[in-house]
């Protein structure tokens, strides 16, 4: 089994190192080979998806992703981004099922920002569709407008799409989600204004036929947005679009005690994925040590269970994190009074003592 280590910028080596940690404490077997992505990428190679990277990651059984970006990319065209290199990733290697789960444990109800009563026994899951919408819709980029009550001024356009097989492939994978879990799915959109999201609103319908075991319902993003903080618990599993996902799934963060708690799984539809904690490079506190690593252990323990099928394996980084975090060691993220406070690589040590 080989994975795919590509830790890239701020924070992303500090949080994958406990990871790697983690899986060779396990005493499997896993051939690991490392490659430069994002800022780190274009400085090595010129590009933040550089092509080696690249054919590493088609190679590989699963790739354990830390994050891109930095500030000080932000005069880069585009292309050469740090940004790039994860979207990159999603689209060549069709990656087009974003799983999020938000399980808020018992130990951090206290490190939510919501009320324990709102939140205690919190676990749902965001399906999140990756490859397109208005991320990758063409056309898009900076023109004269060509009509409208500033034609002729400069203006910045993108292009919202989600094609029939698009909302299928993703409809289904959700539907099958929610069927292992509490056989209840919330599609959310925006039909009310956008044709892209009636037409995703009819093919959820659609495809809900096939699946008459799961009760299926639709929230537009605004409410769901509104929902997600007054009554989270209502929710079993979300599915929506790129960019709602985008957004909800960090409000989605804050319920679980911190971002630094969120792994994801990126599918493909052979259960080949890309494993990444749901938070970004956090260049405000690279370099620290003072970074959560538990999202990113947690994502190769999800990796462990989607790709590699080592579920038990699986259990067992997920039970240690629970063990850590019962003996109240703390990253500065998820901190309270009376527990006690660790750095990034003490909590990665922690969970590898925890696992025996
Ligand atoms: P961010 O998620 O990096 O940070 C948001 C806040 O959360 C910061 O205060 C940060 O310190 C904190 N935080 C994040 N992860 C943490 C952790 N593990 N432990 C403790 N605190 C943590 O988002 P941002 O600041 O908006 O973006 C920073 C960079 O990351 C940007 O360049 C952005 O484009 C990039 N980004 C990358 C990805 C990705 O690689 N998939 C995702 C989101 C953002």
């Amino acid at each position: 089994m080989k994975i795919a280590i590509l830790p890239g910028d701020g924070i992303g080596a500090e949080i994958v190192e406990q990871a790697v940690k983690v899986l060779n404490a396990l005493g499997q077997k896993f051939e690991t080979e490392t490659a430069p992505v994002g800022g780190a990428g274009y400085e090595a190679h010129g590009h933040p998806l550089p092509d080696g990277t690249l054919k590493l990651a088609k190679e590989a059984d699963a790739i354990l992703f830390g994050a891109v970006g930095d500030w000080k990319y932000d005069a880069l065209e585009r292309a050469l981004r740090p940004e790039q290199a994860i979207l990159g990733l999603r689209k060549e290697l069709t990656l087009f099922a974003n799983f999020r789960p938000a399980i808020l444990y018992p130990e951090l109800v206290g490190a939510s920002t919501l009320k324990p009563e709102v939140v205690s026994g919190l676990d749902i899951l965001i399906v999140r569709e990756l490859n397109g919408d208005i991320y990758f819709g063409q056309p898009r980029g900076l023109r004269e407008a060509p009509d409208g009550p500033f034609k002729g001024a400069r203006e910045g356009f993108d292009t919202m799409r989600y094609s029939e097989p698009e909302i299928r492939r993703i409809a289904h994978v959700a539907f099958q989600a929610a069927r292992k879990r509490g056989k209840r799915l919330t599609s959310v959109d925006k039909a009310n204004v956008l044709e892209t999201f009636q037409f995703w609103k009819d093919i959820m319908i659609d495809v809900s036929k096939d699946y008459p075991d799961v009760e299926l319902d639709h929230m537009y993003v605004d409410n769901a947005a509104m929902q997600l903080v007054r009554a989270p618990k209502k929710f079993d599993v979300i599915v929506t679009g790129n960019m709602f996902g985008d957004i909800l799934s960090d409000a989605a963060a804050m319920l679980t005690g911190s971002i630094g708690m969120l792994p994801s799984a990126s599918l493909d539809a052979n259960n080949k994925g890309l494993y990444e904690p749901s938070h970004g490079s956090a260049p405000d506190i690279a370099g620290k040590g003072i970074a959560n690593p538990l999202a990113t252990i947690l994502s190769a323990a999800m990796m462990l269970r989607f790709s590699l099928n080592l579920p038990a394996e699986a259990d067992r980084i997920e039970n240690a994190v629970k063990k850590v975090l019962s003996q109240g060691l703390r990253t500065p993220d998820i901190f309270e009074a009376g527990t006690t406070r660790v750095g990034t690589a003490e909590m990665g040590e922690a969970v590898v003592r925890a696992l025996a």
